[in-house]
Order: structure tokens, then C-alpha cells, then sequence
């Protein structure tokens, strides 16, 4: 009897919600492995996913796959992780296993890296020899000399000519240099500081279940939670094979991870996974996994989506980052991900914060909890306190105003030569009119926006159509005349700290002006070496890093999250302020953080203050539950944007109505404009769904999308679905 036939079912990176069938080749195929195959008239990469031994294609329109790499991409648990992603995520299957596919790959240059060599002169490379070479080698003559001095690697090779590689080869050909495989040298392991009570506690829970456990360590700054990660690595990759994945939410924090793990563990293999990465290093990265020659990977949000040979555990640090949402294309959350992926691999997860993601905290100490709460309440390294938090009542009516207070104590540590944070709040440097009294603000009457305002003119506009008014003279609320406007731009803060400190050294720091590694280094260094008196950021410095000498932080704008229609609003800022005031008094200087606000008592200021994160979640998951918001519903978001409102809204409602008629209990609102009506010249609409369990949510969903995406509007517009959305 002759062989069954074969068809091969394969994810290529196209939006269409399926799988494409081919014809075998010759070669041996297999799940996993990757191909090239004919696409209309291009030829592409795409995953075998499947192998069957049937089709629904007429086998005359079948075609054949034309080659097929050796090497396995993704092994069972990884395409199950990526089928249930694009099923929950709504995004289609072959998009999502292609955007998890390094990009060298994808471009079908996925040549394995070679060794590392390293180069070494012969006896017979001396002055004498370099002497007899013709003149005009210059470059030659220039890698000899440096020889004589010091082996080196390839890599640094371009750091002594243009072109090393060939200058070497041309000596390694003259019997001067030698080459050999190049192997790092170990250091000696750095020995771990032993455990205070509190830590000891957690680390012997977590290391006593192996299984599919998640953990949640609830550890206030510098309470030694990364110190609990390192003890805790120590038990599993000492073991033979096994790996560990530590997500991070930002870039510029796997650089410091990165140092205090080699540290501890030196003769283990450890990678990173980010997108500073050059494609071949990443790729290359991204094989040692596979491999399992890594034992430590450290990556931002797409990592979890690594193969591995042994997952055994993954750690996720500050885990209530919204760092870890992906906001196009694939919009997935990094941590629910992860949560998916330790239970396909039946390992333990942990998840770390010092303010834990409300749904986080929900799941550890709520009605129905699945998560297991540890927590840390004292600063490991002795005598370190959390710095003291006091509100500051904002000043003058109007203008850049920094309190008198707030300037005495910058001026007190700068004579101390201690070092002062400001940090600003990006969100809304544009100043609103607000009340000191109620919690009005000025509001335009046409746009779900404040009014900006415009003190030159003294007028308030809206800027998203246009209306123009005077300032008024009162609240319309509660007839107080105090009115401040708030919210003051970096620059300006920083022009009125020059005029007040002209002999400090004052430096201002956004993404912008510490975009690479090197940037960022220097910063640091500078900072401990006290060059800088006054450093004045944004969020990126709110985390991480640690200033011994910085006894203050002041927050000087942080009011416009007190009353944004984001109802996430609150939580985050309460999270941002634990975090940046997290930079004060970290070693023996005591810190102090002063917060500049029109409500000294507002609830999450009060909350700060006292450091009682548990009595401000309990009050905020109480007005959730009234509002049935989550973690008390699960929520999708539609959004759609045009370039033509008319089309945006039309595109709206036709959902709308699509929904409606499925007659399902989830309840939808909308259609509105989000907090950013208009994007980069879009008109943009939303429509929120709210359901009662993910079932429901997800049976919805599912043939809507399908009507969505086939409807003639559908070209019209841009829109994409959000599931369990973050941000509005
Ligand atoms: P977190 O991750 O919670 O911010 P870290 O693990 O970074 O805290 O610890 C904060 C500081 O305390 C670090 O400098 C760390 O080296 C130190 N540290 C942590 N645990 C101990 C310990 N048991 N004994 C002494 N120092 C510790
Ligand atoms: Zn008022
Ligand atoms: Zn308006």
C-alpha cells in the first residue's frame, strides 16, 4: 500500500485568521521547523505548525514547499502558548507566531554566529618584522604593534583598524598570529549576604513547591526582593539543565540585572532579550536559549515567548508595569502571558513589586484568591528607612510656582551637599485651571477635555476644537476664587530652579537626551560622583536605580492624575510617587520626599504618606466593584480611528449594531472619543465592553471580530481590539 499522502499546515505572517496548506518537499519535515513557500507571487518564511493527512483545498491548487531549515523554532507548549494568545487576543495565528520569530530569521538570514576567536602573536611577531613590511600597510602595521602588546578577540578587532578582520586573516596567513576558539574567563562567584528574618521567610516558602505555583512577593523598595530572586536562582540553575526567564518592564533596567547576576552566578550562561539588541545578537541570544546552553535570561515583554530546553521558573520584575502591554499589532500583556506559559510548563511563576497591579493584588488577597502572598516590609540593607512623605500645599495663584518650603529644602541639602530629585510628571504638561478647594476643573463644553491655560492671553482654550474663553474669577462649583492653574512644563521648571539655585549644578533628563546605554551610564556616574546637585525627570528615573548621596525628591505636578477620566488614573500614580520616592535615602543618608499638590488630602496622598498600600487597594477595589469595573468585569476595547470623523463614527455604530444583535449579556458602551480624541491627524472612536466572565466576553468577541473584519467599511478605517485593555 502506498504512503499516505502528507500536507503540511503552515503560519505565514499575513492577516487572514488561519493556517496555509502545501505539498512536503523532499526533505524530511517537521513540526516546528521553518520553510520557504510560495505566496501569490512572492516567496516567504513561514512555520510548519502541522503535518495532516488532510485538506479542504482542491489538491490541484495546493502548492509545493520549496525548502525547509533543520532547525525546530517552537515545541508544543510554545504553539500552544501562541495558539491561545492569538484565540484571546484576537489577533491572527499566523501574525502571531511570525511576530515572535526573530527578524534574521524571517529574512531567511538565519546563519548561525560563529565562535568567537581570539588572536595571539608568534614569537616571530616583533619590531623587526612589522619593520620589513612595505610602508604603505599602514593598517597591517597598526594590528601588529598592537599585537605585540595583547591578544584580541573579533570583537574588538575594529577598535584598533577599519576592516580588522581582513588585516588578521592576512597575518594569521604570514605564520605571525595564531587563532583559537575564544572562552570567557570565570570569575570567582560573589558571596550572597545572608538573609534577614523577613527575606529568609519568603525565599523558604517559594523554594518549597515546584509545580505550577504563582507567587507574589508584595516587598517595598529596597526590601531586598532582587537579593530573594538571586538565593532563589541558586536552586535552580545549579540543577542540571534547568533555565530561568526574568522579565523586566524597561530596557535601561536589564543592564544593572544583567552586572548583579553575572556577579552571582559567573559561570553560568546568562543572555538578554531586548530590542537594543542588534537582529544577530538577538537571534544568537535567542538560539542559546533554545539551546539551553543559557541558564539565565533576562528580557523585556517578547521574551516570554522564548523557547526554551527546560523552563523552570519565571521570575517577573515589577510586575505592575504597563511596560508589559504590547500597544500594536499583537496587543498582549508580557505578564498574563507568563502566567499562561507557567502553566503550560507546569513551573512555578513569581511576581514581584513593591505596589502590586490592582487584578495582582485582586488575585493574592481577594475573595477568590489563586496567587500566594508574601511580603516584605522592611528596607534590607540596616538602618535604611523609607523616606519620610509630606505634601506640600501649592502656593501662589499663579505661574511657575515651586513652594517656599520646597525651595528651603532644596537649598538645605545642596548646602549639605546631598543631592535633590525633581521629577515631573510628563502627563499633562500643559497647565489646567483647577479649584484649591473642590476638585473642579475647567472643562471645555464640546470635547471630553480641560481647558488649557493660555497665561500670556489669559484665556482658556480648548485644545482639541478650538473654544476660547475668559479665565473665570470663581468655581463654578463652590464659588471659592482660589483657582491655580496646574501642570508646569520640564523646561519651565527647570528655567525657575536656575533663576533660584544659579550656583547648582542642574541637569534635566527626558528619554530624549538619554536615549542610548552610554547615556544613561554617565548619568549614573556623574550623579555618584556629585557632579550633579539638582537632577530634574521624568518617569524613566523613577525606577531602578539607586543615588546613594539623594536625600530629597520632589514632586512637583502630579495633581492632573487626580481627576483624568482614566480610571486607572489613581493606581498609577500611587505606584509612580512609591517608586520615585523609592530613590531617596537609600543607603544612610535619610530621605525625605515633599509632594507638591492643590489636595495635601487627597486619598492617595494620604495613602502614601502613611505607606499603606493595603488600605488604598481595599478602597479602590470597593469603588471598582460598584462601577463594575475590573477586576470585577473583563473588559475589551474597540478602537477604531479615520482620518474622517464621519468615517470613524459610521465604522462605530455599524459595530455597534453588529453586537448588539447577538443579543449577548455583555454590556457595551459607546461609541466615544478616547482621552486622545485625535491622533497624529486620526479621529478616533472607542466602544468598551464589559462582561461579566471571560466566557462571555470572549463569546462575543469571536464572531464579531469575523463580521468586523469581512465588512466593507472595515478598508475605511483602522481599527483593532483590546483585550483586557490598560489604557483609554
Ligand atoms: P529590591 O529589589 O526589593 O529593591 P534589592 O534586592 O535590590 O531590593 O536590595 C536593596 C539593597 O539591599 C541592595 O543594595 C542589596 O544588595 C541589599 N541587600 C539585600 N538583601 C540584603 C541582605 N540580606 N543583607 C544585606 N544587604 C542586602
Ligand atoms: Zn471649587
Ligand atoms: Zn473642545
Amino acid at each position: 500500500m502506498a504512503a499516505k499522502e502528507k500536507f503540511i499546515q503552515v503560519a505565514i505572517d499575513v492577516p487572514m485568521d488561519q493556517l496555509f496548506d502545501y505539498l512536503p518537499n523532499d526533505q524530511i519535515l517537521k513540526i516546528g521547523q521553518y520553510v520557504k513557500v510560495p505566496f501569490g507571487r512572492r516567496q516567504i518564511i513561514g512555520i510548519i505548525c502541522s503535518i495532516s493527512s488532510a485538506t479542504d483545498v482542491p489538491r490541484e491548487k495546493l502548492k509545493k514547499i520549496l525548502s525547509a531549515e533543520e532547525e525546530i523554532i517552537f515545541d508544543k507548549n510554545l504553539f500552544k502558548l501562541l495558539h491561545f494568545v492569538s484565540n484571546y487576543y484576537h489577533h491572527p495565528i499566523g501574525q502571531t507566531i511570525m511576530s515572535v520569530v526573530p527578524s534574521r530569521i524571517k529574512q531567511a538570514k538565519g546563519q548561525i554566529k560563529k565562535a568567537e576567536k581570539i588572536y595571539e602573536a608568534t614569537n616571530k611577531l616583533n619590531l623587526e618584522w612589522i619593520e620589513e613590511l612595505p610602508k604603505r600597510k599602514v593598517r597591517l602595521r597598526k594590528l601588529a604593534q598592537a599585537l605585540i602588546l595583547n591578544s584580541i578577540r573579533d570583537s574588538e578587532l575594529n577598535n584598533f583598524v577599519s576592516n580588522g578582520r581582513e588585516c588578521i586573516q592576512e597575518l594569521v596567513s604570514l605564520e605571525v598570529v595564531i587563532a583559537s576558539k575564544w572562552t570567557p574567563k570565570i570569575n570567582q562567584a560573589e558571596t550572597p549576604p545572608e538573609l534577614n528574618n523577613e527575606q529568609k521567610k519568603v525565599l523558604s516558602a517559594l523554594i518549597k513547591k515546584h509545580d505550577n505555583v504563582a507567587w507574589l512577593i508584595h516587598g517595598i523598595t529596597g526590601s531586598g526582593k532582587t537579593e530573594i530572586y538571586l538565593q532563589l536562582l541558586n536552586k535552580f540553575v545549579n540543577k542540571d539543565q534547568s533555565q530561568v526567564l526574568i522579565l523586566v518592564p524597561e530596557i535601561n533596567l536589564t543592564p544593572q540585572l544583567e552586572a548583579r547576576f553575572k556577579l552571582r552566578f559567573p559561570d553560568k550562561t546568562l543572555v538578554t532579550l531586548h530590542s537594543h539588541l542588534s537582529d544577530i545578537e538577538r537571534l544568537d541570544n535567542w538560539r542559546k536559549a533554545k539551546s539551553g546552553e543559557a541558564k539565565i535570561i533576562i528580557g523585556t515583554r517578547l521574551a516570554v515567548f522564548t523557547p526554551f530546553l527546560n523552563l523552570k521558573l519565571i521570575i517577573i520584575d515589577e510586575e505592575h508595569d504597563g511596560s508589559f502591554k504590547q500597544y500594536e499589532g499583537l496587543r498582549y500583556h508580557a505578564r498574563d502571558v507568563a502566567m499562561m506559559r507557567a502553566k503550560y510548563e507546569n513551573i512555578p511563576i513569581v511576581l514581584g513589586t513593591a505596589t502590586p497591579a490592582l487584578e495582582t493584588w485582586f488575585n493574592a488577597k481577594g475573595e477568590f484568591a489563586k496567587y500566594s502572598y508574601l511580603e516584605l516590609t522592611n528596607r534590607a540593607v540596616k538602618n535604611a528607612k523609607l523616606p519620610i512623605i509630606h505634601t506640600i500645599p501649592v502656593g501662589d495663584k499663579y505661574g511657575p510656582i515651586i513652594s517656599d518650603i520646597i525651595i528651603k529644602a532644596i537649598k538645605s541639602r545642596i548646602e549639605r551637599h546631598e543631592q535633590v530629585l525633581i521629577f515631573i510628571n510628563r502627563r499633562g504638561y500643559a497647565p489646567v485651571l483647577v479649584c484649591s478647594n473642590c476638585s473642579w476643573s475647567a472643562n471645555c463644553e464640546r470635547c471630553s477635555t480641560r481647558l488649557v491655560v493660555h497665561l500670556k492671553t489669559k484665556r482658556l482654550r480648548c485644545h482639541h476644537c478650538g473654544y476660547d474663553t475668559t479665565i473665570p474669577m470663581q468655581c463654578m462649583d463652590c464659588g471659592n476664587t482660589d483657582l491655580h492653574p496646574l501642570g508646569l512644563g520640564t523646561q519651565k521648571i527647570e528655567q525657575s530652579l536656575n533663576q533660584l539655585f544659579p550656583k547648582a549644578n542642574i541637569l534635566r533628563v527626558d528619554r530624549d537626551t538619554t536615549r542610548t546605554k552610554d547615556a544613561l551610564d554617565q548619568l549614573y556616574q556623574r550623579m555618584n560622583k556629585r557632579e550633579i546637585d539638582i537632577l530634574v525627570g521624568t518617569q524613566m528615573l523613577a525606577k531602578g536605580h539607586d543615588f546613594p548621596n539623594l536625600s530629597l525628591v520632589v514632586v512637583i505636578d502630579a495633581d492632573n492624575a487626580l481627576y483624568s477620566s482614566d480610571f486607572r488614573a489613581p493606581e498609577r500614580l500611587f505606584s509612580q510617587l512609591m517608586q520615585v520616592a523609592g530613590r531617596a535615602g537609600r543607603a544612610e543618608i535619610k530621605g525625605e520626599v515633599l509632594i507638591q499638590t492643590a489636595f495635601p488630602n487627597h486619598p492617595v496622598y494620604e495613602a502614601l504618606k502613611a505607606n499603606n498600600f493595603s488600605e488604598f487597594a481595599k478602597s479602590l477595589l470597593e469603588e471598582r466593584k460598584q462601577m463594575q469595573l475590573s477586576p470585577f468585569s473583563f473588559n475589551a476595547l474597540l478602537n477604531v480611528e479615520a482620518k474622517s470623523l464621519d468615517n470613524s463614527l459610521a465604522f462605530s455604530h455599524m459595530a455597534l449594531e453588529k453586537a448588539n444583535k447577538f443579543k449577548s449579556s455583555v454590556t457595551l458602551f459607546g461609541p466615544v472619543r478616547p482621552i486622545m480624541e485625535r491622533l497624529k491627524g486620526f479621529e478616533r472612536h472607542q466602544i468598551f465592553l464589559q462582561a461579566k466572565s471571560r466566557s462571555e466576553l470572549q463569546n462575543l468577541l469571536k464572531p464579531w471580530i469575523k463580521e468586523l473584519r469581512s465588512h466593507p467599511m472595515s478598508n475605511r478605517v483602522k481599527w483593532s481590539i483590546d483585550v483586557d485593555p490598560i489604557e483609554f
